[in-house]
């Protein structure tokens, strides 16, 4: 018998930001249009079941596009974007392109290439290794543009011409963290240019805030979503750093921590960029499983972004 009852909070907004609604759209679409199967170069967004999901209906996926064994069928960029050189290498082998890069990391892209053209350093702000990062870095010559990962980096960064640099940033990244990164490279170079407009999108700085908003009041905090999404393990962090020590990623319902939930009154719960809703149902349904839940949403502001799909899919 259930007799002990949990509160969970809902953080809102959480899940599919617009720029994963897209991506997986185009998967869908490109199968209706062109047959199955379609290539996707990369995982189209850092979600499992998503993947799992479109591998059902013909998606294959692979990292590079030397992978692709039938080089007449077409193939789909991620999200996250991807280096200059990579179209050129599909025109190469005459492969159909489809770019599902989200339109919030092609303006980083632009917002480079222009800087670049204007006689600008640049430095960018992100994660080694992330897709999105060697997207951003591959728009530009090799040694136009370096990375910054934290405040340690800028304090051993060296550039000669102090007085054309300019910064831009992963769009899934910590917004505090970012912030103070930020102050530092201001200090050190005061003339440096900023992006006209923010570069870490609408949608993480949202799923940020309203993790922020409730993390204090909770017991324990649960993010699904991936090991490798960004923006999830992001949400982990600012719930640690906004007063809920115990946070963590949780991939799917059956990794729920019964005996931990146990000892807590409120729970916090969000879900990353590209996580589905229905692992966040299922997570909670599992926990019904064994306590009373009453659950109170909590939504700091709605979201109506959608991106349309290239005019060739419809
Ligand atoms: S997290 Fe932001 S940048 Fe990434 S796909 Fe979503 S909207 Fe685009």
């Amino acid at each position: 018998m259930k007799n002990k009852e949990i509160k969970i909070l809902l953080a809102a907004p959480r899940g599919f930001c617009a720029g994963v609604e897209r991506a997986i759209e185009i998967v869908k679409k490109s199968i209706i249009k062109y047959g199955a199967p379609v290539y996707v170069r990369h995982e189209i967004v850092h979600n499992k079941h998503v993947v799992d999901n479109l591998k059902k209906i013909g998606a294959i996926f692979v990292e590079e596009l030397t992978e692709i064994q039938d080089k007449t069928r077409p193939v789909i960029f991620s999200a996250h974007g991807v280096p200059k050189s990579v179209p050129i290498e599909a025109n190469d082998y005459k492969i159909e392109y489809i770019d599902a890069t989200c339109p919030l990391v092609s303006k980083v892209h632009r917002e480079t290439e222009n800087l670049h053209k204007a006689g600008y350093h640049i430095v960018l702000i992100g994660h080694l290794n992330h897709p999105e990062v060697i997207g951003t870095m591959g728009q530009l010559p090799i040694g136009s543009i370096d990375l910054i990962e934290n405040e340690k980096d800028v304090e051993n960064y060296v550039l000669e011409d102090r007085n054309k640099i300019a910064y831009v940033t992963q769009t899934t990244l910590s917004v505090d963290d970012t912030k103070n990164i930020i102050a530092l490279l201001r200090k050190k170079y005061p003339k440096i240019k900023e992006p006209f407009k923010e570069d870490i999108c609408y949608a993480t700085t949202n799923r940020q805030l309203a993790v922020k908003n409730i993390a204090s009041d909770c017991d324990m905090f649960f993010v699904l979503g991936s090991l490798n999404s960004s923006n999830s393990l992001r949400l982990v962090e600012v719930a640690q750093q906004s007063g809920c020590s115990d946070s963590m990623l949780i991939h799917s319902e059956s990794e729920v921590p019964f005996d931990k939930i146990q000892n807590c009154k409120i729970i916090g719960i969000s879900s990353g960029a590209s996580a589905p809703q229905a692992l966040v149902d299922n997570f909670i349904n599992k926990i019904k499983t064994k306590f009373n839940v009453k659950i109170d949403e909590i939504e700091i502001v709605k979201e109506n972004i959608v991106f349309k799909v290239p005019a060739k899919l419809n």
